[in-house]
């Protein structure tokens, strides 16, 4: 079995790497730059580049590219340390689900602007009461006449300052089952109505938020699919946040830097970094198959996430033990040990994962469910 690259992906590896090099030098960069590097500059850089919805159907504006050549550009801006949370959401997630669920409006009003670089984003999903268990939404959206009133609080919301528009999940039908009578909105975050808290996170950063909606009003055209059933929807939006490159990659540069520093005449420290190249390896496989669609992605995203994010505190612990005692007075690396269990947590924890493997994978007997 080969297993090269074709010869046009490592040459489109190559353009990207240098391509973000070049893009970044005169930028703020950082590990995880896929979620705490926000430059406005940079995403219009890598629209102009035409690498927001490369993969986006010719038809909606993308330049129909394969999914492989998205994930061999992401992994170089991932190891380039890029800063591109502007872009990211939209590209990943949103737009994707957009073609998937949205109306031909919706996909024209608002694919080409993301594409532009010139349309940020943010996801409304998690609740103070409700995280693990999406059906636990609290927040409602109740229909007046051409709107909606969405009233409620989101938290942990990743970019709610910078962004333009959220993609929220609301309760529109409060007698339906918990997993029935959610719908999926678009609301301009310049609404009357919108309160928007910054949390600091244990590094100081503060991208995520707690995001207040009081009588806030959307209008009906900016439902997403079907109304009261966007459960399924839902969940298609986290198998995109789950199976890709960003899920393995956002510390990697850091390890390949740190690297240069370990003892490596040491067997333990070999030892380690035999684990973290082989891990990495294993983890970009499973990434790519999922990319190439050779696994039922829904489930396999949940196994490909867990393997991955754990790698990434392998990662992590690694840059630690080599800093030692001098992890305090190197940002980076002390940066990333305090922010490492957020790997675990978001968009989905491995507990979670864990019980979707296996009762969906391994058919294990399911866990007790709470009656409704
Ligand atoms: C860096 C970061 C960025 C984020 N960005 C966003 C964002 O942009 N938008 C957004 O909507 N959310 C975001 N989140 C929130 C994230 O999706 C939630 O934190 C996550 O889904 C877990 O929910 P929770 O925090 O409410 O924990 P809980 O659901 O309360 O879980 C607490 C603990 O209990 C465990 N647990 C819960 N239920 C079970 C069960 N049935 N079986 C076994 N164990 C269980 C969990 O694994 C966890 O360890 C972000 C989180 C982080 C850390």
């Amino acid at each position: 079995m080969d297993y090269n690259w074709p010869k046009n992906l490592d040459e489109l590896a190559t353009e990207a790497g240098a391509w973000v090099a070049e893009a970044t030098s005169d930028l703020f960069q950082t590990d995880d730059g896929w979620l705490v590097g926000y430059s406005d500059e940079f995403t219009l850089r890598l629209a102009e580049r035409g690498w927001i919805g490369m993969t986006w159907p010719l038809s909606a504006g993308g330049d129909g590219r394969p999914e492989i050549e998205r994930f061999v550009v992401t992994e170089q801006l991932l190891l380039g340390r890029a800063p591109m949370a502007g872009s990211f959401f939209p590209d990943r997630q949103i737009g994707p689900v957009l073609l998937a669920y949205g109306s031909e409006e919706q996909q024209k009003r608002f694919l080409p602007a993301m594409r532009r670089g010139v349309s940020k984003w943010c996801i409304g999903m998690s609740e103070p009461d409700a995280g693990s268990n999406v059906a636990g939404i609290a927040t409602t959206a109740v229909k007046d006449g051409d709107r909606y009133i969405v009233n409620g609080q989101k938290v942990w919301t990743s970019g709610a300052k910078t962004s333009d528009f959220c993609y929220l999940i609301c309760r529109t039908d409060l007698e339906s089952p918990p997993h029935k009578g959610m719908s999926e909105f678009i609301v301009d975050m310049n609404s009357p109505g919108i309160e928007i808290r910054p949390i600091k996170d244990a590094s100081g950063d503060s991208h995520f938020n707690e995001v207040y909606f009081n009588e806030v009003a959307v209008p009906v055209q900016n439902l997403v699919g079907e109304l009261n059933n966007s459960f399924g929807q839902t969940m298609r939006q986290l198998e995109h946040e789950r199976g890709g490159i960003d899920r393995l990659a956002s510390n990697q540069r850091l390890y390949l830097d740190m690297r240069d520093y370990a003892d490596t005449t040491d067997p333990l420290v070999r030892q380690q970094i035999a684990r973290i190249e082989s891990g990495y390896k294993i983890g970009r496989d499973m990434v790519l198959r999922n990319v190439l669609r050779q696994t039922p992605f829904a489930q396999y995203s949940a196994i490909t996430k867990t393997w991955c994010t754990e790698f990434e505190q392998q990662v992590s612990e690694f840059v630690g033990n080599v800093a030692g005692a001098e992890t305090m007075l190197w940002n980076r690396v002390s940066r990333n040990v305090v922010y490492s269990p957020a790997y675990t947590i978001m968009g989905g924890t491995t507990q979670i994962l864990r019980n979707i493997i296996g009762e969906r994978i391994l058919g294990l007997p399911r866990e007790p469910r709470p009656q409704s």
